[in-house]
């Protein structure tokens, strides 16, 4: 048997394929429902993800999954604006046209910016990129004034506290992403699931179990047990042991290094090089629209949050009791105290700053609130990030590695997880 640890989109799709090569196999997920980071909560009456989440078309691997689920009608196109907020003033960036002619810009630096975009187009290889921080290079590339009134906010909007520490291969990918989806002539699009990532989670468990794949929730792995450096078993937190032949880790390196036997000390070492984020997200259900744009980047120094994510886009008015879904985003580095705040004094600490950016703002459109705050969500890219990945295979024989950390150098989203679980089933199974 071969045993999953995590049943987020990676566990899943794994046991998915591993199954159609006739294995195998048990998922085993910690907490009472699938989905990981892409997993739901409720807001008030409604279930919306925890985090946001989009799929493009360019979304290859994920669209065909959703396909085979037979699901493909549940996606939604939807509108992606994005906005800046500088100095008092909300912006469009939309397309490459409103991202060039932004107003805080100089002529030279639309110049340089536009340079930039092409440039980065014309980059095969990226390693040398490894090599430095997105700060240095977006500085070097496209000047001292873009870097300050464009990349650090975006950065700061995704990686909050670490975005100086961030690899320029991490920005450079994407840069290209974003040019490519932003760009019409591509006939790119953005959709999302009308009922959420719910639905598609509840497809693939249903297909999972029809296929005779074992699931089981509320099982934390506390152990994996070998034998002469081979798999031999699991160790649950109810003290009770899964015999296995193989297994497969999805989850974060972070938390899967307490997992190893006593032996691999070195190796866990090693894994606990690579750093992640936590990440604190408050919800809110609003009677008004917060403001026209899906994602919005706060470029204001001082502000406690850098980026809003204007979910009405995700889920529609309609189907939310005419309510507009709103996340307020923040990346926090680890031990930032943050991470523990509670919900209300969390709303109430960040309304006066959701009035700068829209006056009429007021607790009182407020219909409900929620929170999710999560450790570990997302590895950190530094420099020479690639020397850091561990392979496939571990040390201890039979045991493998399938997890965020090793997606690279592609950003850590839901298409890249189904696109390197099928390559690691192809690989060794
Ligand atoms: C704020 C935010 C926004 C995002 N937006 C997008 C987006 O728009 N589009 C997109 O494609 N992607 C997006 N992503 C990325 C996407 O959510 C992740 O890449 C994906 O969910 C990772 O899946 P995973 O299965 O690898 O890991 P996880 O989702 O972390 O799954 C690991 C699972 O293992 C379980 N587990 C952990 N420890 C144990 C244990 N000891 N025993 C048993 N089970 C255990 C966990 O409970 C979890 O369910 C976003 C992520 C964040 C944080």
């Amino acid at each position: 048997m071969i045993a999953i640890i995590g049943g987020g989109i990676t566990g899943l799709t794994l046991a998915y394929f591993l199954k159609r090569k006739g294995h195998k196999v048990t998922v085993i997920e910690k907490d009472a429902q699938l989905g990981g980071n892409a997993s739901w909560t409720k807001l008030g009456e409604f279930d919306v993800g925890i985090f946001y989440h989009v799929v493009t078309n360019r979304d290859a691997c994920l669209l065909n999954l959703i396909k085979e689920l037979g699901i493909e009608d549940k996606l939604l196109a939807i509108n992606t604006k994005m906005g800046f907020f500088q100095k008092g003033k909300l912006y469009p960036i939309s397309t490459p046209k409103e991202f060039l002619s932004f107003p805080p810009l100089s002529w030279g630096e639309r110049f340089r910016l536009g340079m930039l975009i092409l440039q980065s187009k014309a980059i095969r290889d990226w390693r040398k990129l490894d090599e430095i921080t997105a700060a240095e290079w977006l500085t070097r590339t496209s000047g001292e004034g873009n870097y300050k009134k464009i990349w650090q906010p975006i950065m700061n909007a995704k990686f909050g506290p670490a975005s100086n520490e961030v690899v320029a291969t991490d920005m450079w990918f994407r840069i290209n992403r974003l040019s490519a989806l932003r760009n019409r002539n591509t006939g790119s699009s953005v959709y999302s699931m009308r009922g959420g990532l719910k639905v598609f989670f509840d497809a693939l468990e249903k297909r999972l179990i029809l296929d005779g794949v074992k699931i089981l929730k509320n099982s934390k792995i506390e152990k994996i047990e070998t034998d002469k450096n081979r798999v031999s078993g699991i160790l649950l937190n109810n003290r009770e042991r899964l015999v296995c032949d193989k297994i497969i880790s999805t989850i974060a390196l972070a938390d899967f290094h307490n997992l190893l036997p006593e032996d691999c000390g070195e190796y866990a070492n090693a894994l606990s090089r690579i750093r992640y984020l936590d990440n604190i997200s408050l919800i809110l259900r609003l009677k008004e629209r917060f403001s026209p744009y899906y994602q919005l980047n706060i470029a204001e120094a001082g502000f406690p949050f850098t980026g809003i994510i204007g979910a009405d886009a995700l889920y529609p008015p309609e189907d939310f009791g005419k309510g507009y879904v709103l996340y307020i985003s923040k990346y926090l580095l680890k031990g930032d105290s943050f991470l523990n705040i509670d919900k209300e004094s969390l709303l109430d600490y960040y309304i006066p700053y959701l009035k700068k950016i829209c006056p009429g703002f007021d607790k009182k459109l407020v219909l409900d609130i929620s929170l999710t705050r999560k450790t570990n969500v997302e590895p950190l890219h530094s420099l020479n990030y690639a020397k850091l990945i561990p392979s496939f295979e571990s040390p201890v024989q039979n045991l493998y590695l399938m997890c965020t950390a090793q997606i690279y150098p592609e950003p850590t989203v839901l298409n890249a997880s189904v696109e390197y679980a099928g390559r690691l089933v192809g690989q060794f199974f």
